[in-house]
């Protein structure tokens, strides 16, 4: 029998959820509630060939993961018998700074590392506590893990990760590059050394995570070694809404000539900035592409500034890794717009990159090599699966920490 393993990813006002049976790696159902907190919040369920929306009571996280655990024992069992049987959650957390560098069992440590980095991620981190809280409260019986954004990233030696500031701001409040979607670029790596039959340890790599955030890195034999985001997700690429790499003294500008508050400042580079701010048409990269085929400028801009900025991380990394075996493209943008991936990689047809074309327009959110024979390196698309990769995660510790036999073993 499978070992069922739920996976948890909250957000400030949603919480979904993926039961897994493992060691296969089947996605059982996949439960989700929306406006927790609102009078109305609603619940998502797919399993099989089922999916159904139902309005649900979720004044806090903790009913809305009551509300998914009743929905998963409901149905006759078919999913789950009782609760007991999951016997593992796997969290995804967001920043754990540079105290956890692997996915860990939950203890009190864990928890104090999650509250002691509120300050670095205000958005991520104080929801990912109430999620944790709320499992352990709810199902007291299974191990639970956390899977950390910044862990993957943990490999990055100093010159990739400080800033130059002084120095103490390092020593005594943690100022420095974290980056974060690691659980991504970590999978896409690891599948993309696979495609291209590599070891992980001999493959080097630039992963490029192209969705609403954006992020790429720099990964020399299956270790990050740089990445784009840093202290916080504002740093680097452009994004649906975020600026990405900035003059520093901007804010300073903004205060000192537009009478800004740092609020407001924040919001500007947060929220109203990226692609959303340059083209002032979406956040949404296939509106933006659509409103630059019908001619409108702004966003035949936006669509440029986005793309030269990968292109110069990507020159870039190129230099850091000296051999690159290949670019991996993922997420929303880089597994569905060949558009986009053609005007990237087209920019690097000087320095060897070359696609092929019939592929690149025929890979939509599949994994496949569209680069051609002659390409000085490969170009992969890897669709992410960070669900997954918690649920191996997750499960590989229950493995080694729970005294339950592995049923793999022979
Ligand atoms: P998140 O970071 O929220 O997980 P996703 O990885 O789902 O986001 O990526 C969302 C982005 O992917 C949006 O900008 C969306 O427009 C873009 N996207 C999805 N499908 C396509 C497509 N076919 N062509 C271009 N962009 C797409």
């Amino acid at each position: 029998m499978s070992t069922k393993i739920l996976v948890v990813n909250t957000g400030s006002s949603s919480l979904k959820c993926s039961l897994f049976g493992m060691p296969e790696g089947l996605v059982l159902a996949v439960c989700d509630v929306e406006r927790i907190g609102e009078e109305k919040s609603t619940l998502h369920f797919q399993s099989g060939g089922e999916s159904a929306e139902s309005p649900c009571r979720a004044g806090t996280h903790g009913e809305a993961l009551e509300a998914v655990l009743r929905r998963l024992v409901e149905g006759n069992g078919l999913l789950l018998g009782n609760l007991e049987e999951i016997a593992a959650v796997g969290h995804r957390a967001v920043h754990g700074a540079e105290k956890i560098s692997e996915s860990v069992v939950v203890d009190e440590g864990v928890l104090e590392v999650i509250r002691e980095n509120f300050p670095l991620a205000p958005l991520h981190n104080p929801p990912n506590l109430v999620g944790l809280e709320a499992a352990i409260e709810r199902l007291p019986h299974a191990m639970q893990v956390a899977v950390f954004d910044t862990a993957f990233h943990e490999s990055m030696p100093p010159r990739a990760f400080l800033y130059a500031l002084p120095y103490e701001l390092y020593e005594q409040h943690h100022v420095r590059r974290y980056g974060f979607h690691g659980t991504s670029h970590r999978h896409v790596a690891e599948v993309a050394a696979r495609m291209l039959g590599m070891a992980p340890q001999e493959c080097n790599l630039i992963t490029l995570h192209l969705g609403n955030g954006c992020s790429a890195t720099a990964v020399r034999g299956g270790r990050s070694v740089d990445t784009s985001m840093g202290m916080t997700p504002l740093e680097g690429l452009v994004m649906g809404t975020r600026c990405g790499d900035i003059d520093p003294s901007l804010p300073f500008v903004f205060s000192r000539n537009l009478d800004m508050s740092s609020d407001e400042i924040y919001d500007l580079l947060n929220r109203r900035s990226g692609l959303a701010g340059l083209s002032g048409v979406s956040n949404d990269m296939r509106e933006v592409i659509s409103a630059a085929r019908d001619g409108n400028a702004r966003a035949e801009l936006a669509l440029d500034v986005f793309c030269y900025r990968v292109v110069k991380y990507i020159g870039a990394y190129w230099a850091v890794l000296g051999r690159l075996d290949g670019v991996v493209f993922t997420a929303g943008i880089g597994e569905n717009s060949p558009e986009i991936r053609a005007r990237i990689c087209g920019a690097l047809e000087g320095i060897g990159l070359r696609l092929d074309e019939r592929r690149n327009a025929d890979t939509v959110g599949s994994a496949a090599v569209i680069s051609a024979p002659d390409s000085r390196a490969a170009v992969l698309v890897v669709p992410t699966d960070e669900a997954l990769k918690i649920a191996v995660d997750t499960y590989q510790v229950y493995l080694r920490t729970s005294d339950s036999p592995d049923p793999e073993a022979p």
